[in-house]
């Protein structure tokens, strides 16, 4: 079969490259009895004599479809959250700021995954939480619902933020902090979004971040962070250390669906170490 598309993939080769992804490689070796496998023998051959001897020992890990024209129509923030954010003051009145945030988002067709969606997921929780969890987009079940973090992914979530909370003694559930992503309409396929998708929607995180102003952030999975903390390296390297956004403390961990898989299990345990510490910096 073809790979002309990211959808087209097989669903254990579609689990097999976003591993990597989130592990920050962006190259995978594969050897050319698997290639021939995957891509078809014709297909093999046939692109193998434009390439390299170097790069036809490389599949790339493929690029999610490309983005629609954006429209860009880049909201800015109002004056008063402007002001809110310089002065770098919680907002007095934050339900009322995301309320307006999610009014500018409206029935939004700024980028290409508007066609796709069900709902748009704003995010949810306390507007004056002192911890926020940023993800990188909807999945299905949140698309359904216009709720982040409802599938199994976000039960995980839950069962993590309560289970650590009542295990370290702090008073907190998964009602009290806000949870969001990066970009409000589910990606095709459960595909990340595209840089180009992240940038276009991701003014209205920042506008939510800055208007409730938490004392943390808690940044789930390599997609997420790297558009928060743009690092140089991988998920894998930089969780479990604080970074700093806009003078908030930030703390980078793995995305609950990626601590689901069957080879990740190993890394539930860093998870749990990296939201321990983002709890007890926050409540403590
Ligand atoms: Fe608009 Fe964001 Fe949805 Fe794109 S992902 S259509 S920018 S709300």
């Amino acid at each position: 079969m073809g790979l002309s598309s990211y959808e087209d993939m097989p669903d254990h080769l579609h689990d097999y490259l976003r591993f990597f992804r989130d592990l920050g490689i962006e190259e995978v070796y594969l050897p050319k009895a698997v290639r021939d496998r995957i891509v078809g023998k014709s297909q093999s051959a046939g692109s193998a004599s434009s390439m390299s001897t170097t790069s036809s020992r490389l599949a790339r890990v493929p690029k999610p479809t490309a983005v629609l024209p954006t429209p860009p129509l880049p909201d800015k923030p109002t004056v008063a959250e402007s002001q809110r954010s310089h002065s770098g003051e919680r907002s007095a009145i934050p339900l009322e700021v995301l309320q307006e945030i999610q009014g500018d988002i409206g029935e939004c067709t700024r980028c290409g995954l508007h066609e796709g969606r069900n709902k748009i997921v704003f995010g949810s929780g306390q507007p004056d939480a002192k911890l926020v969890f940023v993800g990188e987009g909807p999945g299905a079940d949140e698309d359904a619902q216009g709720l982040p973090f409802v599938g199994r992914a976000g039960k995980l979530l839950t069962e993590m933020i309560n289970n650590t909370a009542q295990r370290e003694g702090i008073p907190i559930s998964r009602g009290d902090v806000y949870i969001c992503n990066v970009v409000k309409c589910r990606p095709p396929g459960n595909r990340n979004p595209e840089p180009g998708e992240m940038k276009t929607c991701g003014q209205f995180l920042e506008r939510q971040l800055l208007a409730i102003r938490p004392k943390a952030i808690c940044v789930l999975g390599g997609t997420a962070a790297k558009y928060l903390l743009r690092p140089t390296q991988g998920i894998t390297r930089i969780r479990g250390q604080w970074h700093e956004w806009h003078g908030i403390p930030v703390m980078p961990t793995y995305h609950p669906s990626f601590l689901l898989r069957p080879y990740a299990q190993d890394k539930k345990r860093e998870a749990w170490l990296d939201l321990r510490a983002a709890l007890h910096y926050v409540y403590d």
